[in-house]
Formats: structure tokens, sequence, C-alpha cells
């Protein structure tokens, strides 16, 4: 009913996709089968993992075990940097299906719009990274071919999106999966995706191990766990839901992922206050690569890297031309 939050958001395909996952980022892989296992139970259908998790055998053991069929779990997992080669995209894919034990993916997302060199760790491919259509082109081929069901991005500022999006596309992103905490709430992002029919999910949503215990402590925050009885990360995992985003809390702790699991629709007034407070500070992001890369430029500003067409010749681009870098 309108008192409760949605368990699912509808995709362009028609695919429900449940809106709150375990996220297994940094989930060691002698605790993640317990870990999903303890999801599972709980009543989670939804695992939020990728390749460079280095993870995919334990979901996918822990996956078999629990007995839950393949058709009533949501699994994503995400091509790394150093597959963005056209060649590279479906043996990639077809690792992770390996590792996991299954033959198809509900989400396959490009996890960062960085493109790196073959066989290297940390080279950047530029024409790569400024146009990722050519990359895209081999996710929707995998869609033909039946071995992910909806495909989508992660780490794209709204340039990106705009850049990937002016191709011809076959199948737009469904998803950009993305850092969304109180610290950094992107009401920006969040406007743009629910006017241009793309879903976000949340990641790092409880401000990640650095931030966590700084979120608990947020008044607003603690407000909310007092007056609904509920526990801080409770309060916070509706906010996203009720904000219209997935949400990937991670945890290893088998009575934190029942926890994260039990969202509820907060009071009007106790959503607007959290939702406010969290876009009066300075934004803190937690995750950002940049730096690592050697990118010269923030791969989140607005023009890091990217070439944005204008609104009047969307179509029209150049692949490997003068890049604006901030
Ligand atoms: P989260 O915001 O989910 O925070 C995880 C931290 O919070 C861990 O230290 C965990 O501890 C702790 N925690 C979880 N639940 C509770 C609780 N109920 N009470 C107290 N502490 C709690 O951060 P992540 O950065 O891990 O992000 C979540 C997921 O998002 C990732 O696992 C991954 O799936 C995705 N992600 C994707 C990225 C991308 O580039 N696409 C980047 C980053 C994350 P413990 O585990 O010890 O219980």
């Amino acid at each position: 009913g309108a008192s409760e939050l949605p368990t699912h958001f509808t995709l362009p395909s028609g695919d429900k996709i449940p809106s709150v996952a375990l996220g297994v980022w940094q989930a060691p892989p002698n605790q993640v089968g317990d870990a999903v296992t303890a999801a599972l139970k709980a009543g989670y259908r939804h695992i939020d993992g990728a390749w460079a998790y280095r993870n995919e055998d334990e979901v996918g053991k822990a996956l078999k075990a629990s007995g839950v069929p393949r058709d009533q779990v949501w699994l994503t997992s995400k091509l790394w940097n150093s597959f963005h080669a056209p060649e590279d995209v479906e043996p990639a894919l077809d690792e992770s299906l390996k590792a996991l034990g299954v033959d198809y993916l509900d989400l396959y997302l490009i996890h960062w719009p960085i493109a790196l060199k073959k066989g290297t760790n940390n080279e950047v491919d530029e024409a790569l990274t400024a146009n990722p259509y050519p990359t895209w082109q081999k996710l929707e081929e995998l869609v033909d071919k039946g071995k992910v069901r909806n495909i989508g991005v992660s780490n794209f500022n709204i340039p990106r999106l705009r850049n990937l999006t002016a191709n011809p596309l076959k199948y737009k992103p469904a998803i950009n999966q993305v850092e969304l905490s109180y610290w950094n709430p992107q009401p920006d992002l969040v406007k743009w995706a629910k006017e241009n029919g793309l879903l976000l999910e949340a990641y790092s949503p409880l401000g990640s191990s650095d931030l966590v215990r700084e979120t608990f402590n947020v008044p607003e925050v603690k407000e909310i766990s007092r007056a609904l009885s509920i526990t801080p990360a409770q309060a916070i995992i509706s906010w996203h839901v009720q904000r219209g985003t997935v949400v990937l809390p991670k945890s290893v702790t088998p009575s934190r992922v029942e926890e994260n699991f039990h969202v509820r629709k907060l009071p009007d007034e106790l959503f607007n206050k959290l939702e406010k407070a969290a876009q009066a500070h300075e934004p803190r992001r937690v995750v950002n690569p940049s730096k690592r890369y050697n990118l010269g430029y923030d791969i989140f500003d607005d023009d890091g890297g990217v070439i944005v067409p204008d609104e009047d010749d969307a179509g029209e681009r150049s692949g490997t031309g003068s890049w604006r870098t901030g």
C-alpha cells in the first residue's frame, strides 16, 4: 500500500529489480559465502557483485547451496576497466558467468568510465575512455545473445551519460550505479535520472566503512531511528529507497545483513528533514580512483575528460577529438 516502500523497480526491459541488494565489495572470500547465505535467508533476492571483487566463485557456491532457484535471484556483475576493448568484453563476461556458475546475468554494468590499455593495470586508453560506444555495442550484443538481461553503467556523471546516449543505441543504459549517501546525495543526478528514465543504484549507501559511524551520528538519522524504533542503518537504507533508488548495503556480519533488509517508509516530514540536511553540507565523496590512474582530471568533474555533445547536434560527435579537461 501507499505506506510501504517499493520492493522492486521496473526497468525498460520489463524486468523487476529488487530495491535492496547485498553488496559484496571488500567481502573477503572466506566470509562472503556466509553473508550471501544470511542474505538469502533474510529475504534478499539481489546480489551486487563484480569481477574486480575477486569473490564471484564464493558467491556462486553460496547461491547454489541455498537452493534458491536461479530465476528467483537478481545477479549483477561489472565489466572491469582492463576489458573495455570490444574483443575482450564477452570473454570477461564469460569469466564472471563461470565463476558464479550461471548461464546469464540479470544486469551487467561498465564498472567505470575508464578504459585501460590491454594487459595494463593503470595505462588509460584515452580514445575508448572518451568514447565508450564500441564497448557499449558489445554489451548490446550480449543482450541479444541472451547472456545478460539488462545492461548499464556505473560511475558515469551527466556529461558522460549524455556523451554515450548521443550514439544510436540499440539499448539505452537501464541503470547507473553511483555513490549515493548522506555525504554525497547528488540531487542533480537524481533529478536528471528521473527525467531521463534511468534508474540509479546507491553504492556506499551507509558512507562506506570510512564514514559509516559518522552517518549513524547524523542528528536527523538518530531522530528517525528514535521516532520509528528502527536502527540508524535501517533509517538511512529506507531513505535511499524512498528517494527512488536501488540500495546496495554491504556487510559480512550476518546480523547486520539481516538488519539492513528491513526497510520502511519514513513519514514525509522526517524524510524531507533528512533529505534537506543531506543537501545542506558540502558533498563528500569516498570512492574516487582519478588519482590512482593519473587521469589529470577528476573523473566526476563535469568537464573531466569528456566530450559533451551540444543539445542541437546530438548524434554528431567526434570520438577522439580534443578533450576539455577540468
Ligand atoms: P556501505 O555504505 O555499504 O558500508 C559498508 C560498511 O558498513 C562496512 O564496514 C560494514 O561492516 C558496515 N555496516 C553495514 N551494515 C551495518 C550495520 N547495520 N551496522 C553497522 N555497520 C554496518 O559501503 P560499500 O562501499 O561497501 O558499498 C556497498 C556496495 O556498493 C559494495 O559492496 C558494492 O556492491 C557497491 N559499490 C560499487 C562501487 C562501484 O564502483 N560500482 C564502488 C563502491 C561500492 P561489516 O561488513 O564489517 O559488517
